[in-house]
C-alpha cells in the first residue's frame, strides 16, 4: 500500500516504515561520528522505552556510538491488515537490522514495562545478550525512558491513568496547531487529588525502583552499573501546566526515587541520576498544551544561535560530557541532577523566546517561529517527511 500521513489534533495516527528506517539510519550516523568507545564506556545496556524519542536515541548512542550490546524494551503495535504499526515498531526493526549488519548484539522486546512478567523476560534477554556478546551478565547502563498514559500496578492489578493538568487553579493558554499555524484557546481544569495521585503512579519513580529491585534479584547489577531517567523542567511560563502540575508532581517523585535508589544500592552500583533534558518534539510532547508554541519559538532562537539539538544530539552530549566523561565524574546541579537543558535554559535564550512568544499570531507564525521545523520533526517521528524516501511507492 501507499502510506500518507493521517494527522488529527497534533496526533499522527499512522507511520511509514521506510521513513522510520531512514530516520534511525540518520541517527546511527550521528552517533558513530560523535561518540567513541573508551575503557569506561558502557558495554551492556538496557533501555526501557527504547523505540522512539529519547529512549531510541539512548539506545542508538550506546549501540552505535560505543559498540554496546543493547536490550531494548518498548510497547508498540504491530501492523495489521487495516493499520500500519506504530513508529516504534518500525524503529526497533530498523535498529535490529542495522545492529546485525554492524555485528552488534541487540535484542528488542515488546511488552508492558510495568508488568512483572515483562521484567522477568527482560532479565532473561539481558543474560542472553551478555552471553552472545561474551560479556559478564552485569549491566553497565540502565536507561529508564518511559512516557505512558496508563499503568497497571502489578501488585493489585489496578489500572491508573495519568492526566496533564494544573494543580489548584485552571490553566488557560493557546495551543498551536502545527499543521496550519492556527491557535485554539485551551482551558484545562485543575486536577483532582485522585488525578494527581494517579499521574504520580504512572509517570513517577515507583516503576523505576521496581525495575532496579528486579534487576538486582536477577543478579544483573554490579559496581559499574549506572542508571538514568529523564525529566523536564522548562521555563516559568509553562510551570502552571508542567512543573507545578500533575506531571511535575510525578517528576518530583522520579527524583525521590533516584535518591532512594542511590541509598538502597549504595556501594552496590555506581549510581542513579535524573537528567533534565531539552523540550523536543516527540509523540508525547506535541499534545501538552502551550508546549508546541514554546518549542516553535525555542527552535527558532536556538537554530539562529547555532545551538539547536534534537534527541540524538542531546543524548550524545549526555553520554560524552556527563555520564561517561574521561575522569568518570558526573557533573550535576545542586539537586544532583544532570542538566542537558543547560543551553535551552540560558538566560539570553529564554529572554529571546519569551519576547517572541508574546508577539506570535496566526499571521506571522510561519515567519517568526520555527513551526516548519516543529512540523518536520513531528512528521519524521512517524516516518514522514524524511529525505530520500519515495512516499508515492508501495510499501
Ligand atoms: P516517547 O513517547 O517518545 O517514548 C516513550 C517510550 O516509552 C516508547 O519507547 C514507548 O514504547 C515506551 N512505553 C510507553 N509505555 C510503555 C509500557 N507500558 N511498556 C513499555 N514501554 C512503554 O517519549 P519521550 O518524549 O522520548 O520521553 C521519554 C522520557 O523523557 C519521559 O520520561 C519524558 O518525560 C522525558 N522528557 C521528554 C522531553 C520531551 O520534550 N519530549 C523533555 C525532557 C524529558
Amino acid at each position: 500500500m501507499v502510506i500518507k500521513p493521517m494527522v488529527r489534533n497534533n496526533i499522527c495516527l499512522n507511520a511509514h516504515p521506510a521513513g522510520c528506517a531512514k530516520s534511525v539510519e540518520r541517527q546511527i550516523e550521528y552517533a558513530k561520528k560523535n561518540l567513541k568507545a573508551e575503557n569506561n564506556s558502557p558495554k551492556l545496556v538496557l533501555v526501557i522505552g527504547c523505540s522512539v524519542g529519547y529512549g531510541l536515541a539512548s539506545r542508538i548512542c550506546a549501540g552505535f556510538g560505543y559498540g554496546a550490546a543493547t536490550v531494548g524494551l518498548s510497547f508498540e503495535n504491530e501492523p495489521s491488515e487495516k493499520r500500519t504499526g506504530t513508529p516504534g515498531f518500525y524503529n526497533n526493526q530498523a535498529f535490529d537490522k542495522e545492529a546485525q549488519k554492524a555485528g552488534l548484539v541487540s535484542i528488542s522486546l515488546n511488552g508492558d514495562a510495568f508488568s512483572d512478567d515483562t521484567k522477568t523476560k527482560t532479565i532473561e534477554a539481558v543474560k542472553e545478550a551478555a552471553s552472545k556478546a561474551g560479556l559478564p551478565a552485569k549491566i553497565d547502563l540502565i536507561v529508564y525512558s518511559i512516557a505512558s498514559p496508563v499503568r497497571t500496578d502489578p501488585k493489585d492489578g489496578v489500572m491508573y491513568r495519568s492526566a496533564i493538568k494544573p494543580i489548584g487553579a485552571a490553566f488557560s493558554g493557546k495551543t498551536l496547531n502545527m499543521m496550519d499555524g492556527t491557535f485554539s484557546p485551551t482551558e484545562v481544569e485543575p486536577a483532582t487529588e485522585e488525578e494527581i495521585l494517579n499521574t504520580v503512579k504512572v509517570m513517577g519513580g515507583e516503576d523505576w525502583e521496581l525495575w532496579m529491585d528486579a534487576l538486582d534479584k536477577g543478579g544483573l547489577l554490579g559496581s559499574q552499573t549506572r542508571t538514568v531517567a529523564y525529566t523536564y523542567i522548562g521555563p516559568e511560563s509553562s510551570w502552571a501546566i508542567y512543573k507545578n502540575g500533575t506531571i511535575g508532581k510525578a517528576k518530583e517523585d522520579l527524583e525521590r526515587a533516584c535518591r532512594d535508589i542511590n541509598k538502597k544500592f549504595s556501594g552496590k552500583i555506581n549510581g542513579a541520576w535524573v537528567s533534565v533534558n531539552k523540550a523536543l518534539v516527540t509523540r508525547s510532547s506535541a499534545v501538552i498544551p502551550t508546549i508546541p508554541l514554546y518549542i516553535t519559538c525555542l527552535f527558532k532562537i536556538m537554530k539562529e544561535m547555532g545551538l539547536h539539538e534534537g534527541c540524538i544530539e542531546q543524548i550524545a552530549r549526555l553520554y560524552r560530557d556527563c555520564l561517561y566523561t574521561s575522569d568518570g565524574k558526573v557533573p550535576v546541579d545542586s539537586e544532583n541532577r544532570v542538566r542537558i537543558d543547560d543551553w535551552e535554559m540560558r538566560d539570553d535564550i529564554q529572554k529571546a523566546v519569551m519576547d517572541k512568544m508574546k508577539i506570535v499570531t496566526t499571521e506571522n507564525v510561519f515567519a517568526e517561529t520555527d513551526i516548519a521545523g516543529f512540523k518536520h520533526d513531528f512528521m519524521e517521528a512517524h516516518g514522514f517527511d524524511v529525505a530520500g524516501v519515495d512516499y508515492d511507492s508501495e510499501v
